[in-house]
């Protein structure tokens, strides 16, 4: 695997790989990998002749201070774990390399009708950061195609909006929640959580999985799932509801009745750790 940091080595390694007409999968994140990243990168491999896995922590999408000081970090063991899925590239620049001096100027895009609901309202300027971050990784790498996960689905909704919009020539591809045998959505910031917390942590995905069994089996409405859903969170009082919403999932409008596809998303803080999940179900 070889490292690069700067821009201008990873131009000339994408443009060496588009003259030899080898097929780009890109993989982005903020390190700290788990078996998420993971399952988004032996899909890549599969797929592509060549893998770039690029770890940033993007200033740009925390609007919150501490949030950003306290990701936590631990590159020389993420190399390892992607020397050991033979990943080609690892892209791993620094802050002043993606922004040198340009902070001050950056486009900020928006996708209103995807911006409604979840954590647009609730962490203002996160997508803005993201989408602007995401662009510049694609001008950078040129994938074929790129990764991401539907544990943070709005993120992959918007990011789809934002190739088709702009005629990005990627495909996007999301993959699946991967979770802890407790059903726990696998995150870099559960390594924030002690074992009490990572127990409570627990109810988010055991009140959507009760909820959507309760909707399939009863016909019930909206606000009675989402207090069912509350009664469970609030059982322990560790938890902080952030937001729970049940929208469509494919235009993230809130839904008025309980029928059709539903969307599930509840985002919780656990002391200052503030975590999400969603489930994707049809009644
Ligand atoms: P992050 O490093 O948290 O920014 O995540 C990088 C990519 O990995 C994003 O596309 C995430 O949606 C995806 N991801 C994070 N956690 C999981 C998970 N538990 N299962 C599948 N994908 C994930």
């Amino acid at each position: 695997m070889e490292v690069l940091q700067t821009v201008e080595e990873i131009r000339r390694y994408v443009s060496s790989l588009k003259k030899s007409q080898k097929t780009i999968g890109f993989v982005p994140t903020m390190g700290f990998l788990h078996d998420g990243h993971a399952s988004l990168i032996d899909r890549a491999k599969k797929e592509n002749d060549t893998t770039i896995v690029s770890i940033f922590v993007n200033p740009l999408q925390f609007n919150n201070l501490s949030d950003f000081e306290k990701y936590p970090k631990n590159e020389e063991v993420d190399r390892l774990l992607l020397k050991k899925l033979n990943v080609d590239i690892l892209f791993s620049p620094q802050t002043s390399e993606i922004f040198g001096s340009f902070q001050d100027n950056k486009i900020e895009m928006k996708i209103p009708s995807l911006m409604r609901n979840l954590c647009a309202p609730t962490r203002p300027g996160h997508f803005e950061g993201v989408l602007h971050i995401v662009s510049k990784l694609f001008n950078y790498t040129l994938p074929n195609r790129a990764y991401f996960g539907l544990k943070d689905y709005q993120q992959y909704l918007i990011i789809k909006e934002l190739v088709n919009n702009l005629s990005f020539p990627i495909e996007i591809i999301g993959m699946e929640t991967i979770r802890e045998k407790n059903g726990l959505a696998m995150s870099s910031r559960n390594s924030r959580l002690s074992p009490e917390d990572i127990e409570d942590a627990t109810l988010i995905y055991r009140s959507m999985s009760m909820a959507k069994d309760y909707a399939k089996k009863k016909s019930t409405n909206i606000n009675v799932v989402k207090e069912f859903i509350k009664e469970i969170l609030l059982s322990s009082k560790n938890i902080k509801i952030d937001y729970l919403e049940i929208l469509d999932p494919l235009t993230l409008e809130e839904k008025e009745e309980l029928s059709g596809n539903i969307l599930i998303g509840i985002a919780i803080f656990i002391k200052d750790v503030r975590l999400i999940d969603n489930i994707r179900f049809e009644v």
